[in-house]
Formats: C-alpha cells, sequence, structure tokens
C-alpha cells in the first residue's frame, strides 16, 4: 500500500455498499482515479463537503491493489457558485462527465487537470457560458489527440467552402468532393471560432463572439467526433442543458 497526495478534482460520487461514497476524481498526479470513502455517507465528518462533486480539493489516498481508499484531505474550492445557476452547473457537469467518460483510469493526465480547472474557472466567470464550453470541447479533443483538422479539404486540398465536416475522418470536406452521410455542414464563422480555441484556449476568451449557430455546430463536431473516434455516446449531462436551455 502506498499513500499518495495529490490535487483533485472530484468529478463524481456515488453511493457504494451501505455507508461508503465511491468518489471519482481527476487528480494531478495520477490521472483519473476512483477511491472509496469508506463510512462516509453513515457519518458526517469534516471531509463531508470534500466528498461531493465539482469539488477542488488536496487528497491523502491509499493505493491499493485494486483501488484507492481516501484517507482525508483539505478542501480547496467547491465552486458554490456553479451551484447556484442551472445553465453553468450543466456545463460543469458536462466537463466533468466527459472526463469521466473518455479518459481512462490511473493514467497520468496532468494537461487534462489543467484544462478542467481552468474551465472551471471560466466559467464561473464568464458571461457566455456557451463559449466556456465550445473552448473546453476544442482542447478536450486537442489532448485526446483529436484535433479537427481545419485548413482546408481533406480530399482536394480546397481552401473554398462552403465545408462539411466528416467525423470519421475528423476533418473539412468541400462541397465538390464525395462526403459520407455521417458528415454535416460548418460556417466559415464557426471553422474560424474552432481555430481561435484551438489556437489561443481561453486566452481573452471575452472579446470572442459566438453565434448560436456555430456553438451548436461546434458541439456538434465535439459530439461526433467523440463518438465516432471514441465510441462515447448518450451523455447525460447534454440531455440536462437541453432541458434547461429550452
Ligand atoms: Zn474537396
Amino acid at each position: 500500500m502506498k499513500e499518495i497526495r495529490t490535487y483533485g478534482l472530484v468529478l463524481h460520487v456515488r453511493s457504494f455498499g451501505e455507508a461508503d461514497k465511491l468518489v471519482t476524481l481527476l487528480t494531478q498526479e495520477t490521472g483519473k482515479i476512483t477511491a472509496v470513502a469508506k463510512g462516509s455517507r453513515k457519518t458526517k465528518s469534516k471531509f463531508s463537503a470534500l466528498l461531493e462533486s465539482l469539488t477542488l480539493g488536496k487528497f491523502l489516498l491509499l493505493r491499493g491493489k485494486t483501488m484507492y481508499t481516501f484517507i482525508q484531505g483539505e478542501l480547496i474550492k467547491p465552486y458554490t457558485k456553479l451551484h447556484f445557476d442551472l445553465e453553468r452547473l450543466g456545463y460543469a457537469q458536462y466537463f466533468c462527465e466527459l472526463c469521466e467518460r473518455c479518459l481512462p483510469e490511473g493514467e497520468p493526465a496532468e494537461q487534462f487537470f489543467s484544462l478542467l480547472v481552468t474551465a472551471l474557472e471560466a466559467l464561473e466567470q464568464d458571461s457566455c457560458p456557451a463559449r466556456v464550453a465550445r473552448c473546453f470541447e476544442m482542447g478536450f479533443l486537442d489532448l485526446l489527440g483529436l484535433r479537427p483538422a481545419l485548413d482546408g479539404c481533406l480530399l482536394c486540398g480546397s481552401q473554398a467552402g462552403p465545408f462539411y465536416f466528416d467525423p470519421s475522418q475528423g476533418g473539412l470536406l468541400c462541397a465538390n468532393c464525395p462526403r459520407p452521410a455521417e458528415s454535416f455542414p460548418v460556417g466559415a464563422a464557426t471553422i474560424a471560432i474552432m481555430k481561435r480555441f484551438l489556437a489561443l484556449g481561453f486566452t481573452k476568451l471575452s472579446v470572442c463572439h459566438l453565434s448560436p449557430e456555430a456553438s451548436e455546430q461546434i458541439q456538434q463536431v465535439s459530439t461526433k467526433l467523440l463518438e465516432y473516434a471514441l465510441g462515447v455516446v448518450n451523455l447525460k449531462s447534454l440531455r440536462f442543458l437541453q432541458q434547461v436551455n429550452f
């Protein structure tokens, strides 16, 4: 058994057995891990607030053969502000669910940890939560090795639109080239803003104008790429966001 001290963000918490909680964390040291917090449902302890989803903390864990055990920790930030706004909460849960569903267990993921924490900070401050979400999606795809190819048509190299996005090849196709049924239109403004997110990340995000149409198309690029490359579908948080927004 080995003790590990690490910063971590609680992605998801679920009940385990009679009295325990299973806590999925994205840690700075060891990537995504699951830890059992023994007795945490029966007795209220000073760590109760730490073992809630969307909480940033410093954790002391014990690494066992198959699982980690939570020993103690220190609350750093509970992101309380996000809990009082359903749309922002929905986006925060979406970021966490993407990390939970797409990242392998126990593989170092320091860049994903920074991206997630940066995105949550931006989500608290930014006047346009959708803009933060689209920027997170581009950064997340890039770190996964799924950076969309946006420099012209994949087949003929044409720089002239209109363009379609082909999720099976992860890039653009022009109107003159054959395209598979799963491809869909993406506007010039959408392509420009995706390039901007990929190049600059969250830097000066507040001056970046995102139309509802571009937001929808970027989300479609992300959702379809994750579906084709990783088989990730039916995110609960996306259904929640649709309910909140309409
Ligand atoms: Zn072409």
